[in-house]
This record gives C-alpha cells, sequence and structure tokens, in this order.
C-alpha cells in the first residue's frame, strides 16, 4: 500500500498548508486579503503535491495534484491557471506518457471547475460538499484507466483505493475546511457590523425618550388653553410656547428617530411602482438640477407590506445619494422585478461609484465621504427601514463607472 500511504502523506501536507493559510486570515485584518490567501494556497499545494510526488515508474507520477485543481478551480476560479501549473510541474518531470496523462486529465478537469465554479457557489454548502466529493471521484477515476490503457502494470488495489477513496476523501475535508472558514469570517464580519448598530441603537432610545419632555409640555399648554376664561394675549403665549416645544419635539425626531431600529407601524400592501413614483417626483427638482434623467422600468404589479413613510424614506435616501454621485449629470435607472415570492428593486447610477472598502463601511452610522454637507445616515436608516421589512440589500459598485442597489423584498401576492 505504498501509494496510500504516499497519498496520506501527500494530504497531511495539504492539511498543514491549509491550515497555515487559516492561520493568516485570522491575523488579518483585512478582509480581502480572503482571496489572496486562497489563490496562495491552491498554488502552493498543487506545488508541493509535485515537489512530494511518488513515482510509480521512471515516466509516472502519483500525487493528490487534482486536489488544488478541484478546489482551486471550484471556490477561487482558477481552473486554467492551476492546470498550466501542473502541467509545467508535471513537465519538469520529463515528457513521457504520464506527462501527456497529466495535460489530458489537467486540461480537462480545470476546464470544467473553471466553467461550473459559477454555478456551484450558487449551490447550498452541503451540495458544494457533495459536488467536491464526487467530482473527486469522477477525476480519480482517469489516472488509474489511463495507465490501464496504456498498459502499464500498477498494484491495482492500492491505486484505486488511493485515488478513489484518498483523494475524495481529503478533497471533501479540504472543502469542509473552506466552508467553516468563510462561515467564520461572514459571522465575524456580522458580530462587528451588529456591534456598531448597537450603540447607536441603544443611543437612539435614550434620545428618543426626549422628545417626551416638549411633548408633555405642550400637552400642559392646549390643558391650560381650554380654560375657556383665558386672555387673549394668554393664549396668543401659551399657542407661540406649543409651537416651538413641538418644533423642537419635530427636530429631535427627524434628527434622531431614524437610529432606533424601525417598527413598522402600519403594514399595508404597498404597490411598488406607485411609490418609486412617488420617491421620484419628490426627488425631480434635485436630478434635474444636477441634469440626471431618471427612468423607472416596471409594472403595476409588484406588490410588498410595510409601512408607506418608510418605503418612501429608504428609496429617497438611496436615489438622493444616486443623485449626489452624478454631479456632472447621468441616468438612475430604478427597475423592479418579481420572481415567485421576491420582489427586486434595483437602483443603478451611472455615478462616480466606490471602491470595495467604501462599500463595506455602507450602513455604518456617521460615514460619510461628502464632508459638512453629508450626515452618514441615509443608508443607515435605510437598511434598517429595509431589515424590518424583512427585505435585503446587495451593493455591487465600480469607481468611475456606478453603482447598483439591489434590494430583495419578501412579495405580496395582488
Ligand atoms: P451621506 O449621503 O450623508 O454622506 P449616506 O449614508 O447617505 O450619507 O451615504 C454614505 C456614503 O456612501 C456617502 O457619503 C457616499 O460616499 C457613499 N454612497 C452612497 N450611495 C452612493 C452612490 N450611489 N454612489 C457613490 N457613493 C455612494
Ligand atoms: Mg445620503
Amino acid at each position: 500500500m505504498d501509494i496510500t500511504l504516499h497519498f496520506f502523506f501527500n494530504l497531511s501536507l495539504l492539511i498543514i498548508l491549509q491550515f497555515f493559510s487559516i492561520l493568516l486570515i485570522g491575523i488579518s485584518k483585512n478582509q480581502h486579503s480572503f482571496k489572496v490567501q486562497a489563490i496562495v494556497f491552491s498554488i502552493l499545494s498543487l506545488i508541493t503535491c509535485f515537489a512530494f510526488t511518488y513515482q510509480l515508474h521512471e515516466n509516472i507520477l502519483l500525487n493528490l495534484y487534482l486536489i488544488p485543481i478541484l478546489v482551486g478551480g471550484l471556490y477561487v476560479g482558477l481552473g486554467p491557471l492551476l492546470g498550466l501549473l501542473a502541467i509545467i510541474s508535471s513537465g519538469i518531470y520529463g515528457f513521457d506518457i504520464g506527462f501527456f496523462s497529466t495535460v489530458i486529465v489537467a486540461i480537462v478537469s480545470a476546464l470544467l471547475f473553471w466553467r461550473i465554479s459559477p454555478w456551484f457557489f450558487k449551490r447550498s454548502v452541503k451540495q458544494r460538499m457533495a459536488i467536491v466529493t464526487v467530482m473527486a471521484l469522477i477525476v480519480g477515476i482517469y489516472p488509474p484507466i489511463i495507465m490501464q490503457i496504456n498498459q502499464i502494470p500498477f498494484p491495482v488495489f492500492d491505486v484505486y483505493f488511493a485515488y478513489l477513496v484518498i483523494q475524495p476523501l481529503g478533497a471533501a475535508m479540504i472543502a469542509f475546511v473552506i466552508e467553516l472558514t468563510c462561515n467564520t469570517v461572514h459571522l465575524r464580519h456580522h458580530v462587528v457590523k451588529s456591534q456598531r448598530l448597537e450603540v447607536v441603537e441603544k443611543m437612539a432610545a435614550a434620545i428618543s425618550h426626549e422628545i417626551r419632555n416638549p411633548l408633555t409640555a405642550a400637552v400642559g399648554f392646549v390643558q391650560l388653553m381650554q380654560d375657556a376664561s383665558i386672555s387673549k394675549d394668554k393664549s396668543d403665549q401659551y399657542l407661540s410656547i406649543i409651537n416651538s416645544e413641538l418644533n423642537s419635539a419635530e427636530k429631535v425626531i427627524q434628527n434622531f428617530l431614524t437610529f432606533s431600529q424601525p417598527q413598522i407601524e402600519s403594514a399595508e400592501p404597498l404597490n411598488i411602482n406607485k411609490e418609486l413614483q412617488f420617491v421620484i417626483d419628490i426627488l425631480q427638482p434635485s436630478a434635474n438640477k444636477n441634469k440626471v434623467f431618471i427612468e423607472l422600468n416596471g409594472s403595476d404589479i409588484y406588490w410588498v407590506i410595510g409601512d408607506r413613510q418608510s418605503f418612501h424614506q429608504c428609496f429617497v435616501n438611496i436615489i438622493k445619494n444616486s443623485i449626489e454621485a452624478m454631479e456632472n449629470g447621468g441616468t438612475i435607472t430604478v427597475e423592479a422585478d418579481s420572481v415567485p415570492s421576491e420582489v427586486n428593486i434595483r437602483i443603478h447610477d451611472t455615478g462616480k461609484g466606490m471602491t470595495p472598502e467604501q462599500v463595506e463601511r455602507l450602513g455604518e452610522p456617521y460615514y460619510s465621504t461628502k464632508g459638512e454637507s453629508g450626515t452618514g445616515l441615509g443608508i443607515m436608516v435605510a437598511y434598517n427601514i429595509v431589515r424590518a421589512m424583512k427585505g435585503t440589500i446587495s451593493v455591487k459598485s465600480e469607481v468611475g463607472k456606478g453603482t447598483t442597489f439591489e434590494f430583495t423584498f419578501p412579495a405580496e401576492i395582488s
């Protein structure tokens, strides 16, 4: 069982490498280093497999190089690069039958994994694990078959066991650890974001308490005014106090209530097209000022459940940002469509766009790049409203090209 033993050795090297990549991901603060780690891990794993290869005959090399191609191809989309690297590494050992079989297996599997990588990402975690295992099994059949076709003698049980048991097992283990790491990184991120929000929410609850004071004062003066015997002077004085108290309450509300977790006060069916048209009408003057053209594509059949005012506020905030991102004019496309049980709304602008770091910070309280004129609250409020409507948001942005906000809400059947 030399080959099986050797494959176990190969696998342990891959696991050690993976351990170090995870260690680096854990240390690194930068979220985008994740992808770099994955690329480095795939390449190093492939080279390691070839460096510690098992030489069955002079020209037959056996190792686990298909695991890095599989994992790197599916998870990182590096199929062609890793395939090429495998061919070069194999070429270093000589141009013989072993090399040509590597060429065939590497090209076929690298292209296959690269092609199905986007589809692969849309599967659930369990499905991805199953796909990796099955793929490892499928590509594991080629090497023994190629040897059989070329009538190269080999220890049949050992080779089949190594390729059809160790290889799928190893691929599944590595995929499992990748999934676990992604999940952890994702959670860590989520926790940081919600901690930030929590602070603001607490503060908001305290401040909205402040509204009670002016309101109580106003109510008191209203009661005083109910007394029919008070003079005109007095009643004017009371009215002006009530006015100023109510104004200050309104200000507090305006400034701070938006911080706190919005509760959907009234939940009613909203016609997306009608409400979006309303929002666009409100913003038309500022759009005109910036020479921005707003286009609405949708149809009257999409409905969601929510609070009308909040819904308006959310989209005013988003579209206002889009207008502000296009100082020299441009187009905003507002689109709505629906898949069963979901309604999607896309707001696309051709504005200045954002870097991935900026996109990452969206929704953070007080995050603004507009200096004095920005509050850094618009997006946070919008996100809170969407959250309260049980919706989700995803943002795609490219510097200099534009930004797309995509909202998904549970659909209301009209
Ligand atoms: P404010 O508009 O007051 O700055 P927001 O919370 O509305 O605060 O937006 C936060 C930041 O997000 C903005 O300062 C801007 O940098 C960025 N941003 C939001 N929407 C867009 C967009 N459509 N295009 C480019 N940048 C945007
Ligand atoms: Mg804004």
